[in-house]
């Protein structure tokens, strides 16, 4: 397996914006300042440096990625804006608030950055010099808070360099954050915006612009937070776990051996663990695309190792295979 890390050197703390823009170019993590929290950062469209954020943060589950731009129209090159997301867009950005917006069509963020999702969480941040480094780069990054996970989020680079030193390439000195709290999410891509996570952008600063939000507090309203529903991430077909090979009506997600013939998404002939987590939500939509199509009745999955990154994607595969919230087919007469 590859989850050991400790061969890792040491970790850089970094001043030059251009210096950590080249390693993330090249796939690296390196966490950076913004005005909420240090974020950990990667290149949002490698799935394998995506699959290492997690890694690096001990994360048992794969939760959808906020993506960073250096401007509201870098923004919404990769999501559809509505109106209401212009209006807030102009009113906040750059700054503390995450909107929430259905991809765009071909879109290049990784499906493993937005945890499968058709919707993709994207932010401007204020910090000057995050937002130079969001413009060195010149790509969408994907940035929880830089900390282990299940630890305080950093609000100073010596507080990432305590957590996670020998685990990410660099930390772009950015000094302490102003804000010290979360974004707020606020999700627009529903029939009624939604708050999702309340931050330093208050219900009521947005109310101001939105008119009434739903939120889980709301009475009637309940907005879904990703990755809270059992079945959430569920594919239409069945899915059967710990299948060491298909049965005869049977697509296959395999881990390493697989039969020669069949519909077969291979999530790392090596056994990678960072390699298949990568391919994860790829692996899903495919097969559940084929195996659709090709009329298989169900989809099994090799077991993975329940180790380092393999927590993570056996919570999202159980998830798939976890009793259904809604029918999604017809009800049976
Ligand atoms: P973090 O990156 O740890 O600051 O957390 C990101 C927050 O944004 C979490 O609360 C996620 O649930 C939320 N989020 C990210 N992407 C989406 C999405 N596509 N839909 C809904 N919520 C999202
Ligand atoms: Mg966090």
């Amino acid at each position: 397996m590859d989850q050991s890390r400790t061969d890792q050197p040491a970790t850089k703390l970094i001043a030059s914006p251009d210096q950590a823009a080249r390693l993330l170019r090249a796939g690296e993590l390196v966490a950076f300042g913004t005005e909420t929290v240090y974020g950990l950062g990667a290149d949002a469209t490698n799935a394998q440096a995506v699959a290492r954020i997690y890694e690096a943060k001990g994360r048992p589950s794969f939760n959808p990625l906020i993506c960073h731009f250096p401007s509201a129209e870098a923004a919404f090159r990769h999501v559809r804006p509505n109106d209401l997301a212009e209006k807030l867009a102009r009113k906040f950005w750059p700054g503390p608030l995450t909107l929430v917006l259905p991809r765009q069509a071909g879109c290049p963020v990784s499906q493993l950055a937005g945890a499968g999702l058709p919707t993709l969480a994207v932010r401007v941040p204020a910090h000057p010099t995050a937002r130079e480094l969001l413009t060195l780069t010149g790509l969408p990054i994907a940035a929880p808070s830089a900390n282990r996970s299940g630890r305080v989020s950093p609000t100073r680079a010596a507080h990432v360099l305590a957590d996670l030193e020998g685990r990410i390439a660099a930390v772009l000195e950015c000094g302490p954050c102003q804000v010290g709290l979360e974004s707020t999410v606020l999700d627009l891509s529903g029939e009624m915006p939604a708050l999702l996570r309340p931050g330093f952008i208050t219900r009521e600063m947005l109310e101001a612009e939105t008119g009434p939000l739903a939120s889980a507090a709301t009475p009637g309203a309940k907005p879904v937070a990703p990755g809270m529903l059992a079945s959430h991430y569920a594919p239409t077909l069945p899915v059967r776990l710990n299948a060491t090979a298909p049965g005869p009506e049977e697509a296959y997600l395999a881990f390493g051996p697989a039969p020669a013939k069949g519909l077969i998404f291979q999530l790392s002939d090596r056994q990678s663990l960072t390699e298949a987590a990568a391919n994860l939500f790829e692996g899903l939509h495919w097969l559940d695309e084929h195996a659709t199509r090709q009329g298989c009745a169900a989809i099994a999955a090799a077991p993975i190792p329940s180790t380092g990154l393999g927590l993570a994607i056996n919570d999202r595969l159980s998830r798939a295979a976890a009793p259904r919230a809604a029918p999604l087919a017809k009800p049976f007469r």
